[in-house]
């Protein structure tokens, strides 16, 4: 072949190449969204708090009130869209989970967006995962019932309103145990609605028509502790006062779905542990105070 087809040939390749790489590139750029600015990843101290006000502990937004009502899935930050429970969640991230930057971070269906995941990236080693890809989108797609991941490759995972829509809760805790490395931690969101774990009595979607198949109760803290977890139920000062004084009277009143008065009716306030005060509450619009609650597992070192 004469030298001039050879080169040709090879600009042609080299061109091609280079398109499909700009491509993907740009492909890259139009999902790619500027991170949200964070607030600091450290413990929350009195003097960080406002007096007044709404404050936005994830993004450090400071305002008159947020958007919506009282309820956790409501009162959402303008700037960053956290919604009540979002904001407990990080809450008791920031004050459980020490910052390191190589920190090899897990998150299960995150409800913020590709602003947040980006900020997150920057932090620590963060992925974002999905099982059901028509409910959100996520970084990979992952069957929490069999991970692709290897045993103790996770310091800390954080899954919020996922473990009610997993028909085999087992499968799924035993997977995050394998996974977590010893001493590694786990923040856990699920609606807690009733004294006892039960499948609902009606079958019940969420608005995405994903099924429900657990409302869980403050007995899953026994659950997570059978699996093998050092576990703790993190609540507000406010709702562990109501168990202590048995006070079922909200002045937001009793969502439908919550069975707050058997709640606090039968809940040992030896079992929760504090880790919102109310002057917190009361800024990040953590009410009522039955909607929120994280319980913490931590897989034992030795
Ligand atoms: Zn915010």
């Amino acid at each position: 072949m004469p030298d001039a087809a050879v080169a040709r040939r090879r600009t042609v390749h080299y061109l091609r190449r280079a398109r499909a790489i700009l491509r993907s590139k740009l492909r890259g750029r139009v999902r790619w969204e500027r991170p949200l600015r964070l607030r600091p990843w450290q413990p929350v101290s009195s003097g960080d708090v406002p007096e007044r006000g709404a404050w936005c502990v994830l993004c450090d937004w400071r305002g008159e009130r947020f958007e919506g009502g009282f309820h956790s899935e409501s009162a959402a930050c303008p700037r960053c869209q956290s919604v009540a429970r979002d904001r407990f969640l990080y809450f008791c991230m920031f004050q459980r989970v020490p910052y390191r930057r190589d920190l090899r971070m897990l998150e299960t269906s995150p409800r913020l967006g590709r602003g947040y995941r980006s900020a997150m990236a920057r932090r620590v080693h963060y992925l974002a995962s999905d099982y059901d890809e028509r409910a959100h989108k996520a970084d990979i797609k992952l069957d929490l019932t069999r991970m692709a991941l290897p045993d103790a490759s996770l310091d800390l995972v954080l899954t919020a309103h996922v473990l009610e829509h997993v028909p085999d809760t087992g499968a799924v805790l035993s997977e995050l145990y394998r996974v977590l490395r010893p001493g590694g931690r786990m923040l856990i969101q699920v609606p807690l609605t009733q004294p006892v774990t039960a499948p609902p009595p009606e079958p019940e979607f969420h608005g995405d028509k994903t099924p429900v198949f657990w409302r869980f109760g403050l007995d899953f803290t026994q659950r997570l502790c059978k699996e093998g977890f050092a576990t703790t139920l993190l609540v507000t000062q406010d709702f562990r006062r109501r168990v202590v004084e048995r006070d079922t009277t909200w002045p937001e009143g009793i969502s439908g779905e919550f069975d707050a008065v058997a709640m606090v009716n039968s809940a040992d306030p030896a079992d929760l542990t504090v880790v919102a005060d109310d002057a917190v509450a009361a800024r990040g619009w953590l009410r009522p105070s039955y909607m929120h609650s994280v319980w913490e597992c931590v897989k034992p070192s030795g």
